[in-house]
């Protein structure tokens, strides 16, 4: 067992402008440190991941969880993906309805069925099936923060977090209410492995953006892709996947950490909530 650690989460890359985004940076805050505290003491990275989004899920200050937009039909679909770097485990729910936690969701997935991606009804009864917590009023519990009030269609906000730890494994957990006003049954890249989620022994990668981009990139696999067979570094790889996804017409962020421990957080939208933290003393949080 090593000492070193690293771990990095998002809130997503469709920040206001000029907003006062400190209420969710003192949350990141608090989330970082506790995920530190967490994985300095042993804990896995796939464990601190899950819990990590799972809290920004119930914070309900991003487009994810308890902050999730209605889709066009005013019904609340959630998709969310776990990746375990060290056996390539994965798991994803897609249009989930009615579950506190998507991440759980993907977990169960991953645990306790033979698959990896989960949709729809079939995601509702399974997450039923494992006790997981359901959401019995949606009109009270969703609060959907006041973005979708003042942003256009098909603006972003999903929530991420990518982690090594002193084992030397990395992971990473995406969750997202997906696109504002998006077509009931809309799919974006979060709980697609390869391209909103990836972790392998070279990286682990959360991404936010379009979907649609990050789907037709690949994105998060092309970050190990570029690594594994292009000699990039983690900084490169990331900025050659985002400069790919731009070249299609899109934009949005990632957060990525290496085997060695190197966090990146980058984007090409106008801010990424973002947080970083090391054991080597890392710490920044910012939104642009
Ligand atoms: N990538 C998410 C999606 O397309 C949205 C986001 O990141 O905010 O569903």
């Amino acid at each position: 067992m090593s000492k070193k650690w690293a771990i990095a989460l998002h809130g997503g890359a469709g920040p206001i402008f000029g907003r006062d985004y400190s209420r969710e940076e003192a949350h990141m805050t608090g989330l970082l440190k506790e995920a530190g505290r967490r994985l300095a003491a042993g804990v896995a990275a796939l464990d601190v991941v899950e819990a990590m989004v799972a809290d920004l899920e119930d914070s309900g200050l991003h487009l994810a969880g308890k902050g999730a937009a209605p889709n066009s039909e005013g019904r609340f679909e959630l998709d969310a993906a776990i990746m375990d770097g060290r056996t390539r485990n994965a798991g994803a729910v897609a249009a989930l309805s009615g579950f506190l936690s998507p991440i759980a969701a993907a977990r169960a997935v991953m645990e306790r069925t033979p698959h990896v991606l989960i949709a729809g009804e079939g995601a509702r009864m399974l997450a039923r099936n494992c006790g997981l917590d359901e959401v019995v009023d949606p009109a009270a519990y969703y609060k959907p923060i006041e973005e979708r009030c003042l942003l256009p269609a098909r603006t972003m906000g999903t929530v991420g977090a990518v982690a090594l730890d002193t084992y030397g494994d990395l992971a990473a957990a995406t969750s997202t209410g997906g696109v504002l006003s998006k077509t009931p049954g809309r799919v974006g890249d979060t709980p697609l492995i390869g391209a909103g989620t990836w972790a392998d022994e070279r990286c682990a990668v959360s991404c936010t953006g379009l979907g649609e981009y990050f789907i037709r990139a690949a994105a998060a696999a092309d970050v190990s892709a570029r690594i594994r067979y292009g000699g990039s570094t983690l900084e490169e790889a990331v900025q050659g996947a985002l400069d790919d996804v731009k070249h299609l017409g899109g934009e949005g962020g990632m957060i990525a950490v290496g085997a060695d421990g190197t966090l990146i957080a980058n984007f090409n939208s106008g801010g990424l909530k973002r947080g970083l933290m090391d054991s080597e003393g890392r710490f920044d949080v910012g939104t642009f």
